[in-house]
C-alpha cells in the first residue's frame, strides 16, 4: 500500500484544520494530517516550528483554538489527557526520583487499579522488553541516561496505549547511546505495532526511524512523505535545505526546461510548470554531481575549480567553483574516486549536473 496517501477511512489519528495561537502568535496554522495504525511518524523541523505544540495538542496537554482531533474513530478534541489513551516520553526522563524503577513503570497500572500480582507480572514483562530485567529495585539516579529513558519508555507502554508519543526522547543522550536507543525504540515499536509519533529536530533521526516524516516550518506542514520521498523529492526549498545537504543557485527559468543560473545555461528535467521568466532557486545534492565517465555531449557539462576539500571518512566533500559566474557547487566524491582521479586543491575538473538532479523551486 502507498503509505503517503492513507485512505481516509483508515486513519488511526486524524488531525483536521488544527490552529493554536499564543496571544498574537500563531504556533499551528490549520494543520491537517492522517496517521495510520502502526505507523511511526516523525514531526521534523527547526526550533519554534510548532512540532511540540502539535504533539501536546494530540496529548490534550494544550487545547487547540480551532480544529479537531480524532483517535481510533473517536473525537477527542476536547478530552482531557487521561481520556485519550496514549503513553508519552519526554526529553528529560521525567521519572519520579523517589520511586523505584518498578514503581515508576507501574504508576499507570496502579491508577487503573490492577491487582498486585498482575502489576508484578506486567512490570517484569516491560523491563524485559526494554532490556532492563532485574533492575526494578533500583532508583533512577542509579541508572544511566539511556537506561532511564528505557524505563520512561516502559512506563509509557505499561497500559498498552493505542498511541505512543515521544518528545525528543533521544536529544539529551550522548551520541553512542542515542544511536543504540534509536534502533531499540524502532525495533520495539515494530514488535508491538504501536502507532507512534516522535518529535525531533534531527533530520538523521527522522530519516532513519520514521515510516513517514512530517516536515514543519512556521506552524505549517511543508511536506509529508516517506524518508526516501522527502529526501529525493523535496516539495519546497525549505525541505530541500532542512533535510540533507544541497547547494542552491539563484537564477531564472529562461524557457521550459531551460535554466539560466549564474550566467550558465542548464537543462532541467522538471521545471514544475513554472512560467518562463520566473525567478527560481535551484537545489542540487552533492552526491548527484558527475565527474567520471562523462559522455562528451552530456548536458550541463562545465569546468570547475576545486576550491576546498573536506575529508569525511568514507567520502570527501568538495567545494567546486564554476569558471563562469563563480557559482559554488558542493560535490561528494568517494575515496575511490579521489584516488583514481587524484583530485587535489585548485585542480580544474569537468563535471556534469544531470538534468533530473536539479530541483527547481519558485523563488518566493
Ligand atoms: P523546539 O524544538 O524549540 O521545542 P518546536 O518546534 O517544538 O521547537 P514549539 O515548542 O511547538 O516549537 O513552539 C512553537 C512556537 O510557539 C514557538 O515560537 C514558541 O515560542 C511558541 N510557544 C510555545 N508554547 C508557548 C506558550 N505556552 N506561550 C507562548 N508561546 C508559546
Amino acid at each position: 500500500a502507498d503509505k503517503t496517501t492513507p485512505p481516509s477511512d483508515q486513519a488511526y489519528l486524524r488531525i483536521e484544520d488544527l490552529t493554536k495561537r499564543f496571544g498574537q502568535f500563531t504556533a499551528l496554522d490549520r494543520i491537517s494530517l492522517d496517521i495510520n495504525q502502526g505507523e511511526f511518524v516523525c514531526f521534523l523541523g527547526p526550533s519554534g516550528c510548532g512540532k511540540t505544540t502539535l504533539l501536546r495538542a494530540i496529548a490534550g496537554l494544550d487545547i487547540q483554538d480551532e480544529g479537531r482531533i480524532s483517535m481510533d474513530g473517536r473525537d477527542v478534541s476536547f478530552s482531557p489527557p487521561a481520556a485519550r489513551d496514549f503513553g508519552i516520553v519526554f526529553q528529560s526522563y521525567a521519572l519520579f526520583p523517589n520511586l523505584t524503577v518498578a514503581d515508576n513503570v507501574s504508576y499507570g497500572l496502579v491508577n487503573q487499579r490492577w491487582s498486585r500480582q498482575n502489576i508484578r507480572d506486567r512490570v517484569a514483562e516491560l523491563l524485559e522488553l526494554v532490556g532492563l530485567p532485574e533492575q526494578g529495585d533500583k532508583y533512577p539516579v542509579q541508572l544511566s541516561g539511556g537506561q532511564q529513558q528505557r524505563v520512561a519508555l516502559a512506563r509509557a507502554l505499561a497500559t498498552s496505549p493505542g498511541l505512543l508519543l515521544l518528545d525528543e526522547p533521544l536529544s539529551a543522550l550522548d551520541a553512542r547511546v542515542r544511536l543504540r536507543l534509536r534502533e531499540q525504540i524502532r525495533e520495539l515499536q515494530r514488535r508491538l505495532g504501536v502507532t507512534t509519533v516522535m518529535v525531533t529536530h534531527d533530520q538523521e533521526e527522522a530519516l532513519t526511524m520514521a515510516d513517514r516524516i512530517v516536515v514543519m516550518n512556521h506552524g505549517v506542514i511543508e511536506q509529508v512523505g516517506t524518508p526516501a520521498d522527502v529526501y529525493a523529492n523535496p516539495a519546497t526549498a525549505f525541505v530541500a535545505d532542512f533535510v540533507g545537504t544541497m547547494s542552491f543557485f539563484e537564477g531564472k527559468l529562461a524557457a521550459p526546461g531551460q535554466l539560466t543560473l549564474a550566467g550558465i545555461n542548464l537543462a532541467c528535467a522538471d521545471d514544475r510548470g513554472l512560467t518562463p521568466g520566473s525567478r527560481v532557486t535551484v537545489g542540487l545534492r552533492p552526491e548527484e554531481v558527475r565527474v567520471r565517465n562523462l559522455d562528451p555531449d552530456q548536458p550541463n557539462t562545465m569546468q570547475v575549480r576545486v576550491d576546498d576539500l573536506e575529508y569525511l571518512g568514507a567520502f570527501c566533500r568538495a567545494r567546486l567553483v564554476t569558471e563562469t559566474g563563480g557559482a559554488v557547487i558542493l560535490a561528494d566524491f568517494s575515496a575511490n574516486l579521489m584516488r583514481d582521479m587524484a583530485v587535489s586543491l585548485n585542480q580544474t575538473l569537468t563535471v556534469s549536473l544531470p538534468p533530473e538532479s536539479l530541483h527547481v523551486f519558485a523563488t518566493p
